[in-house]
């Protein structure tokens, strides 16, 4: 096993608040979560918006814990940040998801792509690019069928190296999507100096479509702009009919939200796929 993170004591010893005190006793426990088998990866269809068809699946990370129980993402994603941790989960994800996409182009008898998320300490990294291309061999998956998702928060710093490693991956096939487009506040010109392939429409534009006129026009001015660059779109959080009529309307390629389905276990994703997609 990889115990890579530094400890946090370094931190949080001066002033031992509980606060700190349940951050290092859930750090411990998120330390030992690889080994223990308690991460889980759950995953949520990526449709084709005309078609419904399934296109894409995008891995999300769950912590069941004995005494916490379900710990959702926001809730340990940002300590496994702050620690380090993330590095070692991050390669466990990248494994489990490359492995189930293979295992899914077998039952379905054609590509299925799948969605990872990277967070910025992981892609930063010097064994990240590593990372991922072990994890292609590893389960035999095609570059292709591999996308990453990155927040435009990351993008933001401009360093050199971002960019570096954003075309080596790109070289090597692996599709580049950025994550909750249109939060970061950031200048648009990335865009066009990066090679991206897919933008995803941040869920709190997608949500209020129908409710209020700018996020219609917002979500709208996006779609326009990502296509006349060359780039497909998904929609994020689509949760209801409305809007998949009015995503329809605008041309979004592809949608994911609860609307189509939420995220499954690996076991009733199959089930999914196999009732909702005649395989
Ligand atoms: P995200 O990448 O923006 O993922 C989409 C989130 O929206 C997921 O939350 C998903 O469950 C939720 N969602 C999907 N459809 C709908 C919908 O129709 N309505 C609403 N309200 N929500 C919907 P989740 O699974 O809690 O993940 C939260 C965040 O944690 C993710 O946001 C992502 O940033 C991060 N995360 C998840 N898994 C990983 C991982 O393996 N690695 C890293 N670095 N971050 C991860
Ligand atoms: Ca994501
Ligand atoms: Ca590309
Ligand atoms: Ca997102």
């Amino acid at each position: 096993a990889k115990h890579k993170g530094k400890s946090a004591y370094a931190h949080f010893a001066p002033e031992m608040t509980e606060v700190s005190h349940e951050r290092l006793q859930m750090e411990s426990r998120l330390r030992r979560a690889i080994e223990l088998k308690e991460l889980e990866l759950y995953y949520q269809p990526i449709v084709h918006t005309d078609s419904g068809n399934l296109v894409a699946v995008e891995a999300l990370l769950r912590w069941n814990n004995p005494t916490m129980g379900m710990v959702m993402p926001d809730r340990f994603i940002p300590l496994a940040e702050e620690t380090g941790l993330i590095i070692p989960i991050g390669e466990w994800v990248l494994e489990v998801a490359c492995k189930a996409a293979v295992e899914w182009k077998e039952i379905a008898g054609r590509n299925i792509g799948i969605s990872v998320n990277v967070s910025p300490r992981q892609f930063r990294d010097p064994r990240f690019t590593d990372a991922v291309m072990q994890a292609l061999d590893n389960s035999g998956l095609e570059a292709e069928q591999l996308e990453l998702e990155i927040t435009e928060r990351l993008i933001l710093d401009n360093s050199i190296e971002t960019a570096e490693i954003l075309r080596l991956l790109d070289r090597e096939g692996i599709r580049l999507s950025v994550d909750d487009f249109g939060t970061g506040y950031s200048a648009l010109s990335y865009l066009k100096s990066y090679p991206f392939d897919t933008l995803k429409i941040d869920k709190s534009f997608v949500q209020d479509v129908m409710k209020e006129p700018e996020d219609a026009s917002l979500v709208r001015a996006i779609i326009n702009m990502a296509h006349s660059l060359g780039l497909r779109v998904i929609a994020e959080g689509v949760e209801d009919e409305p809007q998949t009529h009015f995503l329809k309307a605008e041309g979004c390629d592809f949608s994911q939200g609860y609307f189509y389905s939420r995220p499954l276990p690996a076991t009733e994703f199959e089930a999914w796929l196999k009732t909702n997609q005649r395989v």
